[in-house]
Order: C-alpha cells, then sequence, then structure tokens
C-alpha cells in the first residue's frame, strides 16, 4: 500500500513540477527531484495536516496583525553576510552560471525568467536573516501576486514569499506559509513597497541507513513576529502533491524563488549553527 502510494505521489510530483510553477516549487525543480529516494519511514505524506487538506481555502486565514515598525537587524560579528547591498558574489543561477538578478539601489531583485538563484555555499543547520519587498503598485492576485519563496536543502523545503496584505490565498501557501503544509500563526504582512523580514531558522533533516531519523524543522519570524516555532516538516514542500522525504546532503545551497515575480531583497545573511564554537 505504502509503496503504491509513494509511487503515485512521485508520479504526482513530477506532474506537478512538469506544468510549471503554478505556485510555490520553481526551485524545487531544479534539484529535489533529481535524486528522489524515498524514504520508507517518512511521516505519512498524503495525511491531513491539522485537519486539513492541502490548499484547502476553507482552512481558517491566520488573523491579521500590525507588527510595529520596522526594526533593522544588521549582520553579527560570527554571519557570512550573503548580500550587502553590492554584490551577489555569493550567489549564483541553479546552473551554477553567474547570478544574474538585477543589483541597485543597495537591493537585487528577481529578473523574471533567470530562474533559480542559490548560494555558491551549502548550508545545514542555519539562522538566515533576509529582507524582502512585494512590487509596488501590487500586480495580480493570489497566488500571482508577489511569490517568490525561500529554499533551504537544495531547494526542498520554502519558506513562501508573497503578497499576502489585503490579497487572499489558500492559507498553507500565503506569506511566511511553510509551502503547502502549514499557514503563519498570524498574518503580520505589510504593504506592497515596504520591506519586510524573515528571521529563520532551519534544522536539516537527520537520515541514517536511508531511513528518517527526524525531520526538518523551521522557526520563522516574520517583521519579528513568531509565526512558526520549531514546525517539524511532513517532507519537502511542494504544489499540489504531498512528497515524502529523500535521503538528501547535509549541507545544501540556499535558494530564492523566480516566480515570475520583480520581488526585492536587502540585507542577507546567515549563521552557520553547525560551525559555531
Ligand atoms: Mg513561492
Amino acid at each position: 500500500m505504502m509503496v503504491r502510494s509513494n509511487r503515485v505521489l512521485l508520479v504526482s510530483l513530477s506532474a506537478a513540477l512538469i506544468a510549471g510553477c503554478a505556485a510555490g516549487d520553481s526551485a524545487a525543480k531544479d534539484s529535489a527531484a533529481s535524486t528522489a529516494t524515498p524514504v520508507a519511514a517518512s511521516p505519512v505524506p498524503d495525511s491531513l495536516i491539522d485537519g486539513w487538506a492541502q490548499h484547502s481555502r476553507e482552512r481558517p486565514a491566520p488573523v491579521v496583525q500590525d507588527p510595529g515598525p520596522f526594526v533593522a537587524s544588521p549582520p553579527p560579528a560570527d554571519a557570512v553576510v550573503l548580500f550587502d547591498g553590492t554584490s551577489l558574489d555569493a550567489w549564483m543561477m541553479a546552473d551554477s552560471s553567474a547570478a544574474k538578478w538585477r543589483v541597485a539601489d543597495g537591493a537585487f531583485e528577481v529578473v523574471p525568467g533567470t530562474g533559480t538563484l542559490k548560494t555558491r555555499a551549502g548550508y545545514g543547520d542555519a539562522q538566515l536573516h533576509i529582507e524582502w519587498m512585494s512590487p509596488n503598485p501590487p500586480v495580480g492576485e493570489d497566488q500571482d501576486r508577489g511569490n517568490s519563496g525561500v529554499f533551504f536543502g537544495g531547494g526542498r523545503y520554502e519558506v513562501q514569499i508573497l503578497d499576502s496584505y489585503n490579497s487572499a490565498t489558500y492559507p498553507d501557501g500565503q506569506a511566511a506559509a511553510l509551502y503547502g503544509q502549514y499557514p503563519p500563526k498570524v498574518n503580520v504582512s505589510r504593504k506592497p513597497g515596504e520591506w519586510q523580514s524573515y528571521d529563520i531558522t532551519y534544522t536539516r533533516p537527520r537520515f541514517a541507513d536511508g531511513k528518517l531519523v527526524s525531520p526538518a524543522t523551521l522557526t520563522v519570524l516574520h517583521n519579528g513576529v513568531l509565526v512558526h516555532d520549531k514546525q517539524a516538516l511532513v517532507g519537502p514542500t511542494a504544489n499540489r502533491a504531498r512528497v515524502p522525504y529523500e535521503v538528501h546532503e547535509d549541507r545544501l545551497p540556499i535558494q530564492l524563488q523566480d516566480h515570475s515575480h520583480p520581488v526585492r531583497f536587502r540585507n542577507v545573511w546567515v549563521k552557520d549553527l553547525e560551525k559555531q564554537p
């Protein structure tokens, strides 16, 4: 039963990836599906989450809260600066060519059609600070409005970026959702054209002897507000699919998604939590 189920799901994943970028998964296609080795002991991938089917629009939307004013978060002394306002030297495209996203005014911006941006270095357990801005004036609606994403594990685990200010979508796909799995606890989105921040702590999954020992977890502060507290993922995030865990390398690039929208980023730094004294 499980074998059959996993096979169907992998077929479904392939179909979703081939279909392209309906929502939050374009970065995943760059690497996640290429070396799929399903892990038999992973959580049941097609289960409801908190009683809700994936992408349910009946699921209650997180309460909207005002996060208060923006607070600057300069990199601490031991952080690796991934973007200092001038250079994308720490990044490259998915095919390892030079970064093609646009740098201007102390920020960088998705150039639609260029594809996923990824760090040159790989990271396991890590704390990431990243600031982002939705296009202003806003264009489109629902998932087609300021969509991007921050991925850990080489494209497998997405914290969604979306314009969720006075703009509805399915809760597990809104800003700060763990895409397709967990909505944020509250919606603290700022207006398009205002800087927002994510402070994300990623714990990579652990594998041993081809089995999952512990799942990936994500803790996320959106604009300084806790929206996920060491939330365990049921598997890689995906659009219209529940994907089982697959064994992967410990240290993999952090990726940003080209979802055809000119989302901007600045002040990106990471603390490598597996290299702490
Ligand atoms: Mg996305």
